[in-house]
């Protein structure tokens, strides 16, 4: 047995002990796809970065009530919300966040940047913890990679979220220049700052970035990453971020610990061969899915956005918004 494969094996074994045998899908919520830092240079924002045309890409909340009905009825969790800090006025964000709590029926992750203390107290009451998208641990890559985005005011963040009572997660993007020698870096940083989720993606080379030309890192690398944090950090929940063409790593991710999945473009790919594959790279791992990728449940929608405690109006928006996501998933 090779020394990836002994790490797996502990890594699945502790799993086992600490999880049930479940796994599950998560989607990242977003508000508004606006920034107004665009120069992270792995990021399809650093491309639109001298477009004159650049305008803010702030979703209705319509579409945000429609999305996490459906979330709720096929068993997808949120992973986060995010989006643009000033994309919506401050009550209205409140106010959204307060509507999706109570159609999932509990309290949200929120990936905004790094918040002040003051607004930190504000989201209290709607949100389990704060993910900070660290991205990289290495702080000479972090600097080239993201020269806009320092990690300092994260910690500042992280500090001021525990004290709050609230957790910290994390983003991890492997591929930008790290190596398994970061690990320990990772591995004091996970420590000093509470984390409690993390979210860990491989590389997507996206075009027009400097990254263009590089390869994703391998599934084994992916693997021995996770397999390393949930044999460091046993009771840490690791979401595994996936791209259409990495659905073949899902079930050995899984053994090496992930506890869900995530990036998977799944309104766009509800029901497709992709989809049904993830289900089944679940089973190939042994654990049962949570939810559904592939077949829609009978619902009555209506009867759901009846429940939601917002105007009349709105919920006729709503319900021509969730008819367009059906329509495109079935
Ligand atoms: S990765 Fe950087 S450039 Fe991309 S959206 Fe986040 S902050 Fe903006």
């Amino acid at each position: 047995m090779n020394e990836l494969s002994m790490l797996i094996e502990k890594a699945e074994k502790i799993y086992r002990k600490k999880f049930s045998n479940r796994t599950w899908f998560e989607r990242a919520l977003f508000f508004s796809w606006s920034c107004s830092i665009r120069d992270c240079t792995f990021c399809y924002m650093s491309t639109q970065q001298r477009n004159n045309d650049y305008k803010k890409a702030v979703r209705s909340k319509e579409s945000l009530y429609a999305e996490t009905i459906l979330c709720k009825k096929l068993g997808w969790k949120i992973g986060f919300f995010s989006g643009g800090i000033n994309s919506y006025p401050h009550k209205e964000l409140l106010e959204i966040l307060k509507i999706i709590n109570s159609i999932i029926g509990e309290k949200i992750w929120l990936n905004i940047g790094p918040i002040p203390k003051k607004q930190l107290e504000n989201y209290q009451p709607y949100i389990k913890g704060i993910i900070g998208s660290i991205e990289t641990v290495n702080e000479k890559i972090h600097s080239e990679v993201c020269p806009s985005k320092p990690i300092k005011p994260y910690l500042k963040m992280f500090k001021n979220s525990r004290e709050l009572g609230l957790k910290n997660g994390m983003t991890l993007i492997l591929g930008l220049g790290e190596s398994k020698v970061d690990f320990k870096k990772l591995e004091s940083f996970i420590k000093k700052n509470n984390i409690e989720k993390i979210h860990v993606y491989a590389l997507n080379p996206v075009k027009e970035t400097v990254f263009e030309r590089k390869k994703s890192p391998t599934k084994e690398y992916q693997a021995w990453y996770i397999a390393k944090i949930r044999t460091s950090f046993p009771k840490i929940d690791i979401q595994m971020g996936i791209w259409k063409d990495k659905i073949n790593r899902v079930s050995l991710l899984l053994r090496a610990g992930a506890n869900s999945i995530s990036k998977f473009p799944i309104t766009k790919k509800f029901g497709s061969e992709k989809a049904k594959n993830i289900e089944l790279e679940a089973k190939k791992a042994k654990r049962k899915f949570s939810g559904t990728l592939t077949k829609l449940p009978n619902i009555d929608w209506n009867k759901e956005i009846e429940k939601l405690t917002i105007n009349n109006e709105t919920k006729q928006i709503v319900k021509k918004k969730l008819e367009q996501y059906l329509k495109k998933m079935s």
